[in-house]
């Protein structure tokens, strides 16, 4: 398989914790993006901060969008995000503990997936506002394939509003 396309793609990541200093890991999070080949961080949303639903007795979610101009094709892409998901999520304990970074490729240039373990654009974007709002922050006009401009789903959205950290 090819591994690298021919011109750079734009793609967006969503960054999510709750887990071990959640803002440290977000933050740090740019820093292990920045490391995949061929792939740079052009942008690094600022933080925000979302009480979970569903399952509320954890803590608040702390979450960043990043984006990155990357020549990795999509799914190479999307296994060097789930292996630093896999390697931040251990934590010292006898058998494997909760995952604490959540990387989700959001959108990668034009490109629709849907390989049974990836989709493409994300299929959560358009309900969470913990992703809209910070990539309205630094892509406001970015046209989300199938779904429409990221400045429209976010003004659209019904999710209770979410706080900026920092
Ligand atoms: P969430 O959808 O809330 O991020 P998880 O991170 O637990 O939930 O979901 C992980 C699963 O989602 C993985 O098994 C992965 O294969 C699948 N998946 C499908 N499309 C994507 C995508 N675009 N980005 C990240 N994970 C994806
Ligand atoms: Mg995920």
């Amino acid at each position: 398989m090819q591994s690298e396309s021919a011109a750079p793609i734009t793609a967006f990541i969503g960054i999510g914790s709750n887990l071990d200093s959640p803002k440290d890991r977000v933050k740090g999070a740019a820093g292990l993006l920045a490391e995949i080949p061929s792939t740079r961080v052009e942008r690094v949303s600022s933080l925000y901060q979302s009480a979970p639903f569903g399952v509320t007795n954890q803590p608040d979610f702390v979450n960043a969008v990043a984006c990155l101009s990357t020549s990795l094709e999509v799914r190479v892409l999307f296994r060097k995000l789930q292996k630093i998901e896999a390697a931040q999520g251990r934590v010292r304990t006898k058998r494997w503990g909760p995952r604490v970074l959540d990387l989700d490729l959001l959108v990668y240039g034009a490109a629709v997936v849907s390989d049974p373990d990836l989709t493409v654009p994300h299929p959560g974007i358009a309900d969470r506002n913990f992703v809209l709002l910070p990539l309205q922050e630094i892509a406001p006009d970015l046209e989300i394939p199938g779904l429409g401009r990221v400045a429209d789903l976010a003004a659209d959205s019904k999710e209770p509003r979410i706080a900026r950290l920092e």
